[in-house]
């Protein structure tokens, strides 16, 4: 009985919505808040609720709340998209949309949801690479980060730190970390760096950044937090094991480009799907929210995802109300929430 209770309902085949948001991460959820507010009908699918905020521990940025552990934040947008009815369907993935003849599309899932779609917001987030070594997995969140942006503060005095990267991320997150931590180790591949000079430089002066290069992490070691990282020379075959508080995981990120591109998105060369300042992609109808876009690259924040969702919301209405699609159901008002 448990079990029923828990499982998602299904959506029934061939259903219609105004808006099907891709996406569960705050960019998605954002968008739902802000498309049923305009009284659309929408439905987010997920393959999860909270996309990046899964892999981070707090959360200390987002205007207004202060400190927040990161599952209280996912928590916290999906009930304020239920407030607003939106319907949240997950896990599901969408596999494939195709434009119908009159303009709608028609949206299939992996586990076999089938609905049309009159717009769509894309907000599938990107994945961060990971190392793959042992410790990383079992301390995510414990120490180890894929965000020094997000979570340098929470080292403040802290004994050392290790970065791994050696494009602007990383470089920028070193820059950043030398100012709480009192050692930074810059791990990198190779001796060569993509970030770009300034940062380098800037790096260089630092005198808490000791660069380690030519040389890879072999094993993340903590018990209940990250102790120590385990780094190979990759020319001499010498092994340290440096004593750190954390290590920063900025080794870039990867956009499922193929599917993009299968679907008829426009993307960057590295593969984000190009948007203009509302959010529209090359398609008409289709948008697009969140660490997806091109948009606001290298400044991927929880704030700028969620600012990207309440604009493509509210480009999917306006293009709506311009295809004269726009039909909101009877509303009933509650106080300042409205329900369908
Ligand atoms: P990136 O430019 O793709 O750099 C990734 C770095 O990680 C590279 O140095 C790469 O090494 C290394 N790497 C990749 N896979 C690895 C692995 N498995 N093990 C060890 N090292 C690995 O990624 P990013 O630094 O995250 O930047 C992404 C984009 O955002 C870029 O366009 C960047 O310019 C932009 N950005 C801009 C700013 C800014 O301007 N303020 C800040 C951050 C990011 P190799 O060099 O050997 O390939």
């Amino acid at each position: 009985m448990a079990l029923r209770l828990r499982m998602a309902k299904k959506i029934p085949k061939g259903e219609e919505y105004d808006v099907v948001i891709i996406g569960g991460g705050p960019a998605g959820l954002s968008a739902a808040i802000y498309t049923q507010r305009f009284l659309l009908k929408s439905l987010v699918v997920a393959k999860e609720i909270g996309g990046q905020l899964n892999l981070t521990d707090a959360v200390d940025d987002y205007p207004g709340l202060g400190k927040i552990r990161a599952s209280d934040l996912v928590n916290k947008f999906k009930q304020h998209a239920e407030m607003f009815n939106a319907t949240i369907y997950h896990p599901e993935e969408v596999t494939e949309w195709t434009r119908l003849p009159d303009g709608r599309f028609k949206v299939k899932g992996k586990r076999g949801l089938e609905v049309i779609a009159k717009t769509i917001i894309m907000a599938v987030g990107s994945v961060r690479r990971k190392l793959g070594v042992p410790g990383e997995k079992e301390l995510a969140g414990r120490g180890v980060s894929y965000c020094s942006v997000c979570d340098a503060p929470f080292y403040a005095g802290k004994d050392a730190v290790v970065v791994v990267g050696g494009g602007d991320a990383a470089f920028e997150g070193a820059i950043l970390l030398s100012g709480y931590v009192k050692k930074v180790y810059l791990v990198h591949r190779r001796s060569q760096f993509r970030a770009k000079p300034f940062f380098v430089e800037v790096a260089k002066s630092k005198p808490n950044i000791e660069f380690v290069l030519d040389s890879i992490v072999t094993e993340i070691k903590g018990k209940e937090s990250v102790e120590s990282v385990v780094v190979k020379n990759k020319n001499t075959g010498e092994v340290k094991e440096l004593k750190v508080d954390g290590i920063f995981i900025e080794i870039g990120f990867e956009p499922p480009k193929e599917w993009f591109q299968k679907l008829g998105l426009e993307t960057d060369q590295t593969g984000y799907i190009k948007v203009d300042e509302w959010m529209r992609t090359n398609i008409e109808g289709v948008f697009a929210a969140g660490d997806c876009t091109s948009q606001w690259l290298g400044f991927r924040q929880v704030v700028t995802a969620a600012a990207m969702g309440a604009v493509a919301a509210y480009s999917a209405y306006n293009y709506l109300v311009e295809k004269g699609w726009y039909k909101p159901s009877e509303v009933q008002v509650k106080g300042t929430i409205f329900q369908r």
